[in-house]
């Protein structure tokens, strides 16, 4: 069986599907790992470092022919697929829900498809998780981006020179990302506030030495089975807004994390409340790619406008290349102890987190949202 690791291509990309250390996991009997040249590199993995361990670093072309199993980061190029042989997998952020059209090779080429971001976040599938991994490594640097741009020093200081009190954080959203973004700006030092729709949110908060803020909602349903917020009516937005309206005026910094998977982000910062912030506050929008949590938000871009600088980064785990690829790199192995055993591929159908993941198999289109945008039935 080929394992086969590409160069990514995506721009900004500096991420690796596998890193040394998993390849010496993955390797035994029957078991080929061969890495595109150079696809470590910018993660500060060069190839000999891979080739230590047993891998083959290869052209692309030579790379691709005769790989049972593709592992990338993003999508393939999409003339990377008909290189594939039919019945090969590719694993990766494929977004089938984003986009569902550009997988139309997978199919045509009788590929099957998992994509990391559908692996369903149960205890079972926890260490395959990709996107708790990435939202982590976005909400550290949400906060080290924050701090460097602030005119202001994160802790308390007593010194001879006087008292300097610390920077004010608010977190909106405590998922994933944003209890790193409160973790990393408690460790610098920071007054924190924290938001979240989901009430449950509030103990994470709390033990994590933050505020938590909470808006009278009528005690509504916020949470679905799956442990996400639900879609909220306009009026339960509002109330949300007009709280953190009153504390975005008062905060350095404010990070941003709120979203609703598959639906565009919830505006969270209103006009209103942006234009309340006093210059030199810093917001970073964790949310710029769906939509934005913030009303000046530019996606990719940091806009200053009445002296508050807005962040929309875009792609914040490749800007810490290493440790995003080693903890990605680690969920993959995770999920491919499942659908390949003893050098060859054991793709079980019936698993419900192969099942929950798979994008399309052996060409047939199963996931609803690809049939749909390929004008064809669910296999
Ligand atoms: P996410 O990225 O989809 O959303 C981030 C946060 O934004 C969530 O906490 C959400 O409640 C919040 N939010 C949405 N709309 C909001 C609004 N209008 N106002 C304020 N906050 C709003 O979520 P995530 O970080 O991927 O995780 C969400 C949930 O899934 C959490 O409960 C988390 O603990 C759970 N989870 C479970 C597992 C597992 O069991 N394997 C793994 C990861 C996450």
């Amino acid at each position: 069986m080929k394992i086969a690791v590409p160069l990514e291509r995506q721009p900004g990309e500096n991420r690796v599907a596998l890193v040394p250390e998993s390849i010496k996991k993955l390797s035994g009997a029957g078991v080929e790992i061969c890495v595109e040249t150079g696809a470590g590199d910018k993660a500060g993995i060069p190839d000999a470092e891979y080739a230590a361990v047993g891998a083959k670093p290869m052209n692309r072309a030579s790379l691709f022919q005769g790989a049972d199993i593709l592992c990338c980061v993003n999508r393939p190029e999409p003339d990377d697929y008909p290189r594939l042989q039919p019945n090969a997998v590719v694993i990766g952020f494929l977004k089938p829900l984003d986009d569902p059209a550009g997988l139309e090779p997978v199919v045509k080429g009788k590929l099957s498809a998992f994509a990391v971001e559908l692996i369903p976040r149960i205890t079972r599938a926890q260490s395959m998780d990709a996107l708790s991994s990435m939202a982590t490594v976005s909400g550290y640097k949400a906060v080290i981006l924050a701090a460097a741009q602030l005119p202001k020093m994160f802790p308390l200081l007593m010194t001879a020179a006087g008292t300097v009190p610390p920077a004010k954080v608010l977190v909106l959203g405590a998922g994933v990302a944003g209890l790193m973004a409160i973790a990393t700006a408690r460790r610098l030092g920071s007054v924190v506030e924290a938001y979240d729709v989901r009430v449950a949110a509030g103990q994470d908060v709390k033990s994590l030495g933050a505020k938590f803020l909470e808006v009278d909602l009528g005690g509504i349903e916020t949470q679905d089975a799956g442990g996400y917020a639900k879609e909220l009516s306009e009026e339960a937005l509002q109330r949300g807004r007009d709280m953190v309206a009153k504390h975005a005026a008062t905060s350095d910094v404010i990070i941003t994390t709120a979203a609703i998977p598959g639906r565009r982000a919830p505006l969270m910062l209103t006009e209103q409340a942006m234009a309340a912030m006093r210059p030199g506050s810093v917001v970073v929008d964790l949310a710029a790619g769906t939509g934005g949590n913030c009303a000046w938000t530019k996606p990719g871009e940091t806009v200053v406008r009445n002296g508050v600088t807005v962040m929309g980064p875009l792609n914040l785990p490749s800007t810490i290349p290493l440790h995003a690829s080693q903890l990605y790199s680690r969920n993959v192995t995770s999920f491919l102890a499942l659908i390949a055993k003893g050098g060859a591929l054991t793709i079980d159908m019936a698993d419900e987190v192969v099942k929950g993941a798979c994008v399309a198999f052996q060409g047939g289109s199963l996931h609803p949202k690809l049939a749909a945008a390929l004008g064809q039935p669910v296999a």
